[in-house]
C-alpha cells in the first residue's frame, strides 16, 4: 500500500522518515521532478503528517484529527502556500512578503509552520531576494517545501539554500492504478494512457478526458486538411487551454499534450512519406495522414516537427501559450501555402 494514497515516491518517504528518525530534518527542500507526478500531493502529506495530533506512526496522519482535517481543507493556520497568481508567469513579490511575514508568526495549532511554494519555478529576482533572509534562517520549527520541474530553472540563491530531492517520473503500473482510481473501467484503455503519459499522472488523466478525445479530432482534421482555417483553429485550441482552467500551470499541461499529439501525428505523417508501415491509428486516419504527408513533402514534415519541439521548450520556458497556438497554426497554414517562411519563428 503507498503511503497516504501517493503513488511511485516510497523512497522519497523514507528520506523524510529517516530525517526525521535521526532528528536531522532540514528546514528546506526543493522538490524537483516533471511535471504531474504528484510532488505537490506529496507536500501536502507530509505537512499532514508532520501536523497530525493522533499520528498511528513515525511521518503518518491519522486523516481523521482537526489538524488532518484542516490540512486536506486548505485550511490549517500553520500550512501556508504559495502559487503563481492565475493568469501570471512569475511569483510577485508582494505576495512573497507576505508569504515570509506569515511565516514569521508563531504556530498557531502546534510547534510547526510548514511554507510550500508551489512554483518554485516562478521566483523572479525580486520575489526570489525577497524570500532570501528566510530561507536562509527559517522561524523556529519551519519547513519550507519548494515544488520545482528542474534545478536548472532555479536561481543559484535558492537552490544553494535547499536540500534537493528528485522525485522520478511515475511507472506505467502506478499511472494504471491511479486512472483506476478515477474511474477509468477499461484496462485497456488505462494501459494504453499510461504508455502515451511519459510518467505523469496528470498528464494521463487529462487524456483520459473524454473533452480531449473531441478535440483531438476537430484539431487534426483541421490542421491536416489542404486550406487550415487559421482564427478558427486558434481559436479551438486556445480554448481548449481556457476550458482547463485559469490556472497556468494546468493551461501549460494541456499545451504540451496538444504538442505532443501534434509531434506524434507528424512522426506519423513521416513514416507514410517514407513509405514505412504506421500501427496503432485506424485506416480513416491513415489515409487523412498519407494524404497530408504526399501534400507537405518530408522536407515540410521535418520542418513542423522542429516548430513543434521548439514550442514545447517555450511552453517550458512560460512564453505566452496564445503566441505558441498562433505560431504552431500559422505553421501549418504556411507549409500547405507551400511558404513555410512566414509566421513567427
Ligand atoms: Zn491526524
Amino acid at each position: 500500500m503507498a503511503w497516504h494514497n501517493i503513488r511511485g515516491h516510497d523512497a522519497v518517504w523514507h528520506l523524510f522518515l529517516t530525517a526525521l528518525e535521526q532528528n536531522r530534518l532540514g528546514q528546506a527542500y526543493l522538490l524537483v521532478g516533471p511535471e504531474g507526478i504528484g510532488k505537490t500531493l506529496f507536500a501536502r502529506a507530509l505537512a499532514q503528517a508532520l501536523l497530525c495530533e493522533r499520528p498511528p506512526a513515525r511521518l503518518s496522519a491519522c486523516t481523521r484529527c482537526p489538524a488532518c482535517a484542516q490540512v486536506v481543507a486548505g485550511t490549517h493556520p500553520d500550512v501556508l502556500v504559495l502559487r503563481t497568481p492565475d493568469g501570471k508567469h512569475e511569483l510577485p513579490v508582494a505576495a512573497m512578503r507576505e508569504f515570509c511575514a506569515q511565516l514569521a508568526r508563531t504556530p498557531v495549532r502546534g510547534a510547526r509552520k510548514i511554507g510550500i511554494v508551489e512554483d518554485a519555478d516562478d521566483f523572479n529576482d525580486e520575489s526570489a531576494n525577497s524570500f532570501l533572509k528566510t530561507l536562509e534562517e527559517p522561524p523556529p520549527g519551519t519547513l519550507l517545501l519548494l515544488i520545482a520541474t528542474s534545478t536548472d530553472r532555479q536561481l543559484p540563491t535558492i537552490l544553494s539554500r535547499c536540500q534537493v530531492v528528485h522525485f522520478a517520473p511515475l511507472s506505467e503500473a502506478d499511472i494504471v492504478a491511479i486512472l483506476e482510481h478515477h474511474g477509468l473501467a477499461d484496462a485497456d484503455q488505462r494501459l494504453r494512457l499510461a504508455r502515451l503519459a511519459g510518467g505523469s499522472a496528470a498528464r494521463a488523466l487529462a487524456l483520459a478526458d473524454a473533452s480531449f478525445a473531441t478535440f483531438r479530432r476537430q484539431l487534426l482534421d483541421g490542421l491536416l486538411a489542404p486550406q487550415p482555417d487559421f482564427r478558427r483553429l486558434t481559436q479551438l485550441w486556445t480554448q481548449f487551454h481556457d476550458d482547463a482552467s485559469k490556472d497556468s500551470a494546468a493551461q501549460r499541461l494541456r499545451a504540451t499534450l496538444v504538442l505532443q499529439l501534434l509531434i506524434d501525428t507528424l512522426r506519423h505523417a513521416l513514416k507514410r512519406s517514407l513509405g514505412l508501415p504506421v500501427e496503432g491509428i485506424d485506416a480513416a486516419e491513415l489515409l487523412q495522414l498519407t494524404a497530408f504527408a504526399e501534400r507537405v513533402g518530408t522536407e515540410g514534415l521535418l520542418e513542423l516537427l522542429e516548430h513543434c519541439f521548439a514550442a514545447e521548450h517555450y511552453v517550458e520556458r512560460r512564453v505566452q501559450l496564445l503566441l505558441i497556438v498562433e505560431t504552431i497554426v500559422g505553421k501549418f497554414c504556411a507549409v500547405h501555402a507551400g511558404n513555410s517562411r512566414s509566421g513567427i519563428s
